[in-house]
């Protein structure tokens, strides 16, 4: 088991995205600053879509500005082709996130392109970016990886395969992405391991929706591989259009509960964390959120605090 890991926030992006009520600005940045007290170092905060198609995440460049003032704080953003890559670029994030769906039906469905025309987006992307002399990380994110709602199985073949793709187009860093909650533990291990032994070190992050109650169960099952990134939601808000009243990703503080609680260092404060929770569930009335850690609290055996220096990003 690694010693340390990192959770990357998502919930200002695949949370809100998936929530038709749009949050203010103001709320927003209070919820990055406060994420940023508890700990949190890695916050993606928003996507750079048409505002037409995502009102809830129009103000994402606002955000990048405001987010990149807070020390240490590395900002990602989710692009979905050239065009939002452009003005991930000229926002000066640090990290933009492509992502590609291994199904070819959901990929036809939610990014109208086939996946390997992504994989051309994202060569193009990458030659973009360069050509700006930027430095902004490149992910490459793999989602429906292990099957999908509209096509049902996604074979783990096709899956490498496409990851290959992504690092052969200049993809710097790759992830997965249980998009629909079709995941378990044995499969999620036998996948990391292979796309780890593919893409080493640049297998970068693990992303998890807890729709059917297996989220933090494939969390260990790929920490276990040696992965060390996870996307969460506070709230474990976010969901799935295709599948209503499913919960979103895992939540952020479950999550930290269980890596503190195994002992892996987060630098992150679980008791802050509840707070914000509460304050985000306060802005969200009438949503409805997840998670079980707000409910009981910290079991008294363990402290909330975690000193900062055991804390490494990698
Ligand atoms: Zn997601």
């Amino acid at each position: 088991m690694p010693r340390e890991a990192t959770i990357r926030e998502v919930g200002l992006r695949d949370g809100l995205q998936s929530i038709a009520r749009v949050l203010p600005t103001a709320q927003k940045m209070a919820w990055i600053r406060a994420a940023h007290a508890a700990g949190q170092r890695e916050i993606e905060v928003g996507s750079f879509v048409p505002a037409r198609l995502l009102p809830q995440l129009a103000d994402t460049a606002e955000l990048v500005t405001f987010a990149k003032t807070l020390p240490g704080l590395f900002v990602s953003v989710l692009v979905p082709n050239l065009k939002g890559a452009e003005r991930a670029i000229d926002s000066g994030a640090d990290l933009m996130i492509v992502p590609l769906s291994a199904s070819h039906a959901h990929s036809l469905a939610n990014l109208r392109r086939t996946p390997d025309e992504v994989v051309q987006e994202v060569a193009r992307i990458r030659a973009a970016r360069d050509a700006a002399g930027s430095n902004m990380i490149l992910e490459g994110g793999v989602g429906t990886a292990f099957g999908c709602t509209l096509q049902g199985e996604v074979e783990e073949g096709e899956v490498l395969r496409l990851m290959q793709a992504l690092l052969d187009a200049g993809a710097d860093r790759v992830s997965l992405a249980d998009t629909v909650g079709y995941a378990d533990p044995a499969r999620v291990q036998r996948l990391f391991s292979k796309a780890r032994a593919l893409a080493g070190d640049r297998l970068w992050c693990g992303h998890f929706h807890d729709t059917r109650g297996l989220g933090l169960a494939n969390v260990y099952a790929a920490l276990q591989t040696g992965v060390t990134r996870f996307d969460a939601c506070l709230a474990g808000i976010g969901g799935c259009p295709h599948a209503p009243g499913a919960s979103g990703n895992v939540s952020t503080e479950d999550l930290a509960y269980m890596l503190r609680s195994m002992g892996i260092a987060t630098g992150v404060d679980i008791a802050q964390l509840l707070a914000l929770r509460q304050q985000v569930a306060g802005w969200l009335d009438g949503e409805t959120l997840h998670g079980t850690l707000w409910k009981a609290g910290l079991p008294k055996t363990l402290t909330c605090v975690q000193p900062r220096g055991e804390r490494v990003l990698s």
